[in-house]
C-alpha cells in the first residue's frame, strides 16, 4: 500500500521527521516545511495514492473532514483570518502523493488570490465549455 519511495509515506510511517499537527486513522496532517505562511499543514492520506482522481470513496470524508477541522483550528488557534485550502494534481504537484494544503490567510497578508492571470470566455464559449464538462460528468 505504501510506497517505499515516497517521501510523504515516510511521515506517515515516522521514519521520515514531520512536525505532526494530527492523525486519524486514514490522515496525517503536518507542518509544510517551508511555508507559505506559519502555519501551513498538508494533509495526506496514510494511503500512498497520487492524486485526487485515484483518492478511494471511503477516503474522500476522512482527508475533507480533516482539512475542514483544520482550517477551524488554524482560525481558532492561531488567530488567522481564514484560509486557502488547496492541492496541485500533476501540475505543479512536487510530491506525488496526494496532499491538501491548509494555507493561514489574514487580510492583508501579501496573498491576492490567486497568482495566475485570468481569462475571458468569447461569445458562446462559455456555454460551450460548460457542456463539455456536462458531458464528461454524465
Ligand atoms: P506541492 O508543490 O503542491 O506538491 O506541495 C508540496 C509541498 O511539500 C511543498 O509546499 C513543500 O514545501 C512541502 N514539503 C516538501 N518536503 C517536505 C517535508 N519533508 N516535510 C514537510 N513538507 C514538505
Amino acid at each position: 500500500m505504501n510506497d517505499p519511495d515516497c517521501l510523504f509515506c515516510g511521515i506517515v510511517a515516522g521514519t521520515t521527521p514531520a512536525t505532526i499537527v494530527m492523525e486519524t486513522d486514514d490522515v496525517v496532517g503536518f507542518l509544510d516545511v517551508r511555508p507559505v505562511f506559519k502555519g501551513h499543514v498538508l494533509l495526506v492520506p496514510r494511503q500512498h495514492v497520487v492524486t485526487l482522481s485515484d483518492l478511494p470513496e471511503p477516503l474522500i470524508v476522512p482527508l475533507f473532514s480533516a482539512a475542514q477541522r483544520v482550517a477551524d483550528a488554524i482560525t481558532s488557534g492561531l488567530g488567522a483570518q481564514g484560509t486557502f485550502v488547496a492541492m496541485n494534481n500533476v501540475v505543479s504537484q512536487s510530491v506525488a502523493h496526494l496532499h491538501v494544503h491548509v494555507v493561514p490567510r489574514t487580510k492583508g497578508d501579501g496573498l491576492r488570490g490567486f497568482f495566475w492571470p485570468r481569462t475571458k470566455y468569447a461569445d458562446g464559449e462559455a456555454e460551450t465549455c460548460a457542456a463539455t464538462i456536462r458531458e464528461a460528468l454524465a
